[in-house]
This record gives C-alpha cells, sequence and structure tokens, in this order.
C-alpha cells in the first residue's frame, strides 16, 4: 500500500510495550487520550506523532489566514467548551488542544518525532509489534502494544496534491502549495493566482488580499459557499447572563446540530431551494450585476462536497472591491509569465498558489503485516467506519465529511473505550471483526457512494479504502444523528466480532 514499508534501516535498540498506541496527536489522537483517561483508567498508553508537536492538521497548515471551516463549538470536543468566536485560525485551535493536554496531563505520554514505519500483528502472541523512526536522530524503536488506535488523519501531511500541467518547468514564477507554505513568501504587490475554490482558496484569497498587487481565484467549476457572521448571538447572550461555559457548550451544540441535520434533510428534498438560499448569501455581498451564474453556481446538488462557511463574507469583499478576481475557466498550460486558459486569455501571475487539495493517505503510510502477509485495506470490510475485516484489535478515526470531524472522533473514542472494557471484562486477547454467515453473499461497493459525496481526494484514492456492503454494519455512513444513538448501544458480543 505504501513505500515506506520497504525501507531498510537499523535495527531497533529498544522495545517498549503499551496496553494501546494511538497514532497521531492530531484532534483525534490527543481526544483519544482523554477518553482513554477518563473512561479506561488504568490502561496504559502512547501517542506517537511524527511531527514536532500536537495539532495535526492545525500544525501542518500554515499559510495565510488558515482557519477552520466548521464552527469550533461542535469541532471542539464534547468535555471542552469552546469559549469564544465559532470560527477559528489555526492557532486558537492549537491553544485549545495544548489546553486539553496540560489540563488532563496528557504530555507525558506523547512522542513527538515519532513516525511509525511498520505494524506487524502476530496472533500467537495477540500484538502489534510498531517499528517507528525517530525523525531527529533517524534512530528506530520498537513498541508493542495490544490495541492500534488508529488516528492519522486522512491525507499525506508532507505533501500536497499538485496535478501535472503542461509548461509547468516553463514558469519563471514561484509555484506553491498551501500544505507546505514557504513561511518567508513575501507577495507584498505581488500577482497571484489561486488555483482552486474549495474552502483552502477561499480562505487564503481574502487573508492576502491585503497585500497583494492583484489575486485571481482561477476554478474549473463553481462551489457553494455558506456566508453569515463569525457569531452565535446566543452563546453571547448566555455569556451575559453569566452562564456556566460547560451548559453554553452543550446548548450552542444542539443548537448547531438540530440547525444542521434539518439544512441536510433540506439539501436532499429540496435542493433547488436550497440552492437558491445559498446562491441568495452570495449575491447579497457581490451584487444583482455579478454573474453569479457562472462563477458560485456549481452544477452539483448541494451538500454533495463539503460547503465551506465564508465568515462576514470576506471572500466576496475581495472580489466586490476589484482587488480579488474570479476567474471560471480551464487551464491550457502554464507559461512564462502565468498561466494560459483554453480561452485564450493568460493570467499574468509572480506567484502561482495551487489549492488543489491532499493525498488521500488511508493508514499513515504504514506498511501493515497480519501473520507475515501484508495487509491490503482495500480487501476489508468497513465495520462501521470503525474496524476493517480480518483485522484484530485496531480502530480507526475517521470523522465526518459534512459535520466536523470532531464528533465522529469523540463517538469512535467511546467505542473504543467501551471494547477495551468489554475485552477485559471477557478476558479476550484479541477482537476481529468478520462477516457473518448471512453476510457472505453481500455485494460489496466502493467505500462511499459517489452519488452521494465525492471530492477529488477521495474519488483519487478509493482504490485504496475499505469496501462496504449492504447492511448497516458493514457501512460508514457519514450520518452523526444516527451513529450518536447507535453507537453507545451496539451489541458488542454480536457475531460480527470476533473474540479470541
Ligand atoms: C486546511 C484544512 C481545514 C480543515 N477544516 C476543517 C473544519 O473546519 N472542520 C472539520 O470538521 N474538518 C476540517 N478539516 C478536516 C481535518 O483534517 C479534520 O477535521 C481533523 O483536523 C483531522 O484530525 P485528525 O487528528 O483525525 O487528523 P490530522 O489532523 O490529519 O492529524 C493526524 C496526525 O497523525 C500524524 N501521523 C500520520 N501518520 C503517522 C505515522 N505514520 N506515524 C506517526 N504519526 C502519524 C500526522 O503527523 C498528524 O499530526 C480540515 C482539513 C484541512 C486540511
Amino acid at each position: 500500500m505504501n513505500d515506506t514499508a520497504t525501507i531498510v534501516r537499523p535495527a531497533p535498540v529498544t522495545t517498549e510495550h503499551f496496553d494501546v498506541l494511538i497514532v497521531g496527536a492530531g484532534i483525534s489522537g490527543v481526544g483519544g487520550a482523554y477518553h482513554l483517561t477518563q473512561q479506561n483508567p488504568g490502561t496504559s498508553f502512547v501517542v506517537l506523532e511524527t511531527q514536532e508537536s500536537y495539532g495535526g492538521t492545525w500544525l501542518t497548515h500554515k499559510y495565510p489566514g488558515i482557519r477552520s471551516d466548521s464552527d469550533l463549538y461542535t469541532f471542539g470536543y464534547r468535555f471542552k467548551p469552546w469559549t469564544t468566536a465559532p470560527i477559528a485560525s489555526a492557532a486558537e485551535i492549537r491553544k485549545y488542544m495544548g489546553d486539553v493536554i496540560d489540563e488532563n496531563h496528557l504530555a507525558p505520554h506523547i512522542r513527538y518525532r515519532h513516525k511509525i514505519l511498520t505494524a506487524s500483528w502476530s496472533s500467537q502472541d495477540n500484538l502489534w509489534t510498531v517499528d517507528a523512526m525517530r525523525t531527529d536522530t533517524g534512530q528506530t524503536l520498537r513498541f508493542t502494544c495490544n490495541f492500534l488506535w488508529m488516528c492519522q488523519g486522512y491525507y499525506r501531511h508532507e505533501t500536497g496534491y499538485t496535478p501535472e500541467w503542461a509548461g509547468m518547468a516553463d514558469f519563471k514564477g514561484q509555484i506553491v502549495h498551501p500544505q507546505t507554505w514557504p513561511e518567508d513568501l513575501d507577495y507584498t504587490g505581488k500577482r497571484v493566482v489561486v488555483i482552486g475554490s474549495g474552502a483552502t482558496a477561499a480562505t487564503l484569497i481574502p487573508a492576502m488580499a491585503k497585500k497583494v498587487g492583484h489575486i485571481t481565484m482561477l476554478q474549473r467549476s463553481p462551489t457553494f459557499f455558506r456566508t453569515g457572521r463569525n457569531a452565535i448571538p446566543i452563546a453571547d447572550e448566555l455569556r451575559e447572563l453569566g452562564i456556566d461555559e460547560t451548559w453554553i457548550h452543550e446548548i450552542v451544540r444542539r443548537k448547531i446540530l438540530h440547525e444542521q441535520a434539518i439544512f441536510t434533510r433540506r439539501a436532499e428534498s429540496e435542493p433547488e431551494k436550497v440552492k437558491q438560499e445559498l446562491l441568495s448569501g452570495v449575491r447579497h455581498y457581490l451584487g444583482g450585476d455579478f454573474d453569479i451564474d457562472k462563477h458560485f453556481t456549481p452544477n452539483y446538488r448541494p451538500w454533495r462536497q463539503r460547503i465551506a462557511f465564508i465568515p462576514e463574507g470576506d471572500l466576496f469583499s475581495g472580489v466586490r472591491d476589484g482587488k480579488a478576481e474570479v476567474v471560471t475557466d480551464e487551464i491550457d498550460r502554464f507559461v512564462e509569465g502565468g498561466i494560459l486558459l483554453k480561452s485564450g486569455r493568460t493570467l499574468e501571475a509572480d506567484i502561482i498558489v495551487t489549492a488543489t487539495g491532499f493525498n488521500l493517505n488511508v493508514l499513515g503510510d504504514i506498511g501493515f503485516e497480519i501473520d507475515g502477509k501484508p495487509l491490503d485495506f482495500a480487501q476489508t470490510v468497513t465495520y462501521r467506519g470503525m474496524m476493517f475485516t480480518g483485522v484484530p484489535n485496531m480502530a480507526w478515526v475517521f470523522g465526518y465529511f459534512r459535520a466536523s470531524w470532531t464528533l465522529r472522533a469523540d463517538l469512535v473514542a467511546d467505542f473504543v473505550c467501551r471494547l477495551l472494557s468489554h475485552m477485559k471484562e471477557k478476558g479476550a486477547h484479541r477482537v476481529t471483526p468478520a462477516l457473518r454467515e448471512e453476510d457472505h453473499n453481500m455485494p460489496l461497493l466502493p467505500w462511499i457512494d459517489p452519488e452521494n459525496f465525492n471530492p477529488g481526494y477521495l474519488m483519487r484514492g478509493m482504490h485504496l479504502l475499505p469496501k462496504r456492503g449492504d447492511k448497516p454494519e458493514w457501512q460508514h455512513t457519514q450520518d452523526y444523528w444516527n451513529e450518536k444513538d447507535e453507537f453507545p448501544t451496539l451489541n458488542l458480543d454480536g457475531p460480527e466480532f470476533v473474540y479470541d
């Protein structure tokens, strides 16, 4: 599944054992560590993280304006109140995560600069053996654990996805991907073209617009955006009344989730009406004369891709003021001075930003083996998007696309903690999801239905993902409103779990 497994490296010098090994210190891994300490006290665990600190996505991305596009009341953990404006910068999110680490004494459990290269399961010993490389010294360390908790996110952190365009080498300016932003990049007075119109482009453009000479958002096709204030009036009112922050957090979460449930239902049942509402939000900022049809009216149904939130309409204000331009066209090739479009127009540029997405990376580019045989996750079937058939003692955190990721990270954490307790009670050393008698002729489908959700990084990486069946146990539904009730009541003694 990846190249790292074949790296030749020196034999590990030490071996340490933990009950649970968590991969990654992003929002999911830090949350997992918290839940483990609360729900399974006494469990020994370690969090291994490649980067030099915690934060994951919020540490990796350093482009101008980097911020969430979900509200932090639901992107934040359910156990730690968010107390300020809902859309937050990466720095604010890291501060929040840092507080969680400090308040819960998690720091001694986290090892930074530890990149996991391989993980091998032995059925004889009921153990995972995990080899990690210290990124600062090159030293290889060996860990064993009973349970592997995969919180590695969904994309490769080292490099973003940049398509190959003709003539890229001819371009005399600088090409930059937002994921590997050079911190010393000076774009003052420069002509910048941003390729893409997803959440990243929509964040970058207003942040850069203040300093650039001119900035263009070049898109092949338009994206839906939601606009609104970066404030939750009810939160501010409750705060004025001196209500406890834990109450405010819960009330605001419920309100947002209630509204999102209605929105999701409406996007399905009355897509045209929802589409018109979203477009009128854009029109409000750009005025009636702007060609909204061409530049801001997607040809897909609302919600088939994530809808980025534009606080205070800042992307559109730049366009209205003439500092930023939107061009909907296709790239013919890069040329010395910029980009030649299929329409024949050339966009002059000093800097081209490729806000073109991610490289999907299913399980942290780790070379997995089970009893000496390489493991191909595409040959497994997902157990509710949390475990894999035939893969013992492993859970996987993949959050929501349409609701905040962390809502699911919290739910999966509860499931893992309950499963660990259950194994302890049963005296079981191993739990492996397996298809039941009745599942054997079940049709196996791609992990997610492209009719339902189809962003580029998933479509490019679908062949790496586990399969989905046609029964609830074997699907990754992406439905928070069902999962929040279903997960806590899942029967851990059902025939889909094999214990040894
Ligand atoms: C720019 C951007 C904005 C986003 N905004 C939102 C948003 O507003 N709302 C939302 O819900 N989602 C958003 N997302 C999705 C976002 O990635 C998730 O919500 C969330 O941050 C993922 O957290 P995570 O901990 O699961 O994974 P990540 O944040 O990806 O962290 C995974 C960590 O695991 C580490 N790791 C991976 N492989 C290994 C290995 N082999 N060995 C050791 N460590 C490893 C990585 O270094 C990384 O630190 C956004 C994504 C991006 C890129």
